[in-house]
């Protein structure tokens, strides 16, 4: 597995261009991009691989790679702006990479940007960065996530060993947000409509509890995050080290605050 080279404090930076972009559904757009800059990428065999995109005023006048120093001593004020996301699939042989981001809206940075993106547009990230990939020797999986972890989620699936086991529960909006997902055939998939926190850890709960050895991978909005972490170590008992949990996002908060709140008993999962 290759890791991205660090050198004093300093992350490396993958200049990119939007290749194409393609709609998934009415809260999901996926842009592939690509470019010269991909040399850089340093893959990693995380599932839920993750990288920081990097968002300019474009009235600052920035090129990329920003030399984020200079900017943070010298221009504080035309920093550039970080948001996570899952890199859903990496094709080393055609030099590109797909991310999927949630339409959530007119409010945000990089949610709006996708919405809008057109190819020849730039996409500058570091990373990726990565915590977890199924184990096939786990007894059997659960995965557990809202759109914003789909992407992580469905990576995952399509790394399952063909024979594996389990669950996963995804919470979309609506019925016209349920995307097909390759998966093995042991592998039941449940989805949740709404955006009722309480219905996701209802329908986990309401999932038969198979014995032996569980991994699981539970990310998504903050508040649905919590109350899943509650049931799944209080009630159900999981091996916190067999445990993948972290809020994605929270809602009513910008990523800068969600960041800054982990520090903080309301961010703590
Ligand atoms: C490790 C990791 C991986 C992630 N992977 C993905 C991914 O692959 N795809 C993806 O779409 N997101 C992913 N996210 C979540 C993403 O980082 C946040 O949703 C982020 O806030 C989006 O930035 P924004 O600029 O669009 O909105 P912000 O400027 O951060 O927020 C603006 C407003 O939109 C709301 N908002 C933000 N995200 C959502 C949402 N998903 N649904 C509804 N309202 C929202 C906020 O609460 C806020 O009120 C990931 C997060 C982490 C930590």
């Amino acid at each position: 597995m290759t890791q991205p080279a660090r050198g004093r404090g300093r992350r490396p930076q993958t200049v990119l261009e939007v290749l194409r972009t393609e709609r998934l559904g009415p809260h999901l757009v996926r842009v592939v991009a690509g470019g010269p800059g991909f040399a850089s990428f340093q893959n990693n065999a995380f599932t839920d691989r993750y990288v920081k995109l990097l968002f300019a005023d474009p009235a600052a006048g920035l090129e990329p790679p920003y030399d984020l120093e200079a900017l943070r001593r010298d221009r504080p004020e035309a920093l550039p702006r970080p948001r996570t996301y899952t890199v859903r699939w990496v094709d080393e042989a055609a030099q590109q990479l797909a991310i999927d981001f949630v339409l959530h809206g007119d409010d945000g940075l990089a949610g709006p940007w996708a919405d809008r993106a057109r190819p020849g547009d730039r996409l500058v990230l570091s990373g990726p960065g990565g915590a977890y990939a199924p184990d096939p020797t786990a007894d059997w999986h659960l995965l557990v996530g809202d759109l914003a972890a789909l992407p992580a989620i469905a990576a995952a699936l399509e790394a399952l060993p063909a024979d594996a086991v389990g669950h996963a529960v995804v919470q979309v909006e609506s019925p016209s947000d349920v995307v097909d997902l390759a998966r093995p055939d042991g592998l039941e998939v449940t989805w949740v409509h709404g955006v009722d926190e309480e219905a996701l850890v209802e329908a986990v709960r309401a999932l038969p509890w198979r014995g032996g050895d569980v991994q699981a991978f539970v990310h998504g909005e903050r508040g649905a995050v919590k109350l899943l972490r509650r049931h799944l170590t209080d009630e159900r008992g999981i091996d916190r080290g067999r445990l993948s949990i972290s809020a994605y996002w929270a809602r009513g908060r910008v990523e800068d605050q969600f960041q800054a709140e982990k520090r903080e008993p309301v961010g703590r999962i």
